[in-house]
């Protein structure tokens, strides 16, 4: 059976505190019909989820059309396509989604609680035939021709309690669930302050952040995993890269890569007619996803 393209079985909601702003904001799944896509719904003004209405990277992934717009969306999309979700509409009351506990568990218990329904049609999907590769200022994020979806991480950071992170991983829905769906966002003491005062992270707190002193971690409860940073690294690109809409059987590998980059790259790599091919979903493992949540 190939993999088929799925929706939620119920409408289910959620409301938190947003990162940036500081207000409260309130989010609804709702199932969609097949060749859906993932699509935003603020004052009944459709967004698509798609790498082409990207319009802001600088502090997290903004989508836009018109004037309307919706930040931070990466944690909730990371988990939407962590979960083979394809097809769903997600109504927002706000400019910006709620953060949760700064990873995507959060996300992952509200659509495995109402439950994911699979529609008898196969998922549309690419493979990455030639390299295809973005860079700046040292950082660097790829796509490199595999036959099946893996996703290589690095990052570097001059901090005692961070430095040198590199994971790589065959990603599934299991792998994604307990390897990378938990992992928090992080930022440190001395940006949080500069941040607030120029009216950003204004939600941000030690509740939906590891935050980092010069020297410590001080979240009293410490890491969730040994090298929680680099996995969050790899939820955010897991929530960047599903804005290409479709599947992409190949390697995703990157070093210090961001919100920016990672958009800079589904745009060359659609620009790039070479460099990808229509292929058929490919075979589906059957997996169980409450399992895999238990788990966590
Ligand atoms: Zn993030």
């Amino acid at each position: 059976m190939p993999m088929l393209q799925k929706t939620i079985k119920k409408t289910t909601s959620v409301k938190g505190i947003t990162l940036h702003s500081g207000k409260i904001a309130a989010i609804e799944l709702i199932p969609a019909s097949v060749g859906t896509g993932i699509v935003f719904i603020r004052n009944d003004k459709h967004i698509r989820a798609s790498w082409n209405n990207v319009v802001d990277t600088s502090m997290a992934t903004t989508l836009g059309e018109g004037d309307k717009r919706i930040a931070t969306v990466e944690h909730l999309l990371s988990a939407i396509s962590g979960l083979g979700i394809s097809n769903l509409f997600i109504r927002v009351n706000g400019p910006e989604i709620p953060i949760m506990d700064g990873s995507a568990a959060s996300f992952i218990y509200m659509i495995s609680e109402t439950g994911v329904r699979s529609q008898g049609v196969p998922r549309k999907t690419i493979k990455i035939k030639n390299k295809v590769e973005v860079k700046e200022d040292g950082k660097w994020a790829a796509f490199v021709p595999s036959d099946s979806k893996r996703i290589t991480y690095a990052i570097s950071f001059n901090h005692p309690k961070i430095g040198f992170q590199k994971l790589s991983l065959k990603f599934d829905r299991q792998r994604y669930i307990k390897e990378i769906s938990r992992a928090r966002t992080f930022g440190f003491l001395r940006d949080m302050e500069y941040l607030k005062a120029n009216n950003l992270a204004l939600g941000g707190s030690l509740d939906n952040a590891i935050v980092l002193d010069d020297y410590r971690i001080m979240n009293e409860d410490g890491l969730r995993y040994p090298d929680e940073f680099v996995r969050h690294k790899m939820l955010d690109a897991v929530g960047d890269i599903s804005l290409a809409g479709v599947d992409i059987i190949g390697h995703y590998i990157a070093y210090k890569s961001g919100h920016t980059l990672n958009n800079r790259l589904l745009r060359k790599l659609f620009s790039t007619e070479k460099s990808w091919e229509w292929v058929s979903a490919p075979e589906e493992k059957v997996e169980r996803i409450d399992e895999a949540v238990e788990a966590i």
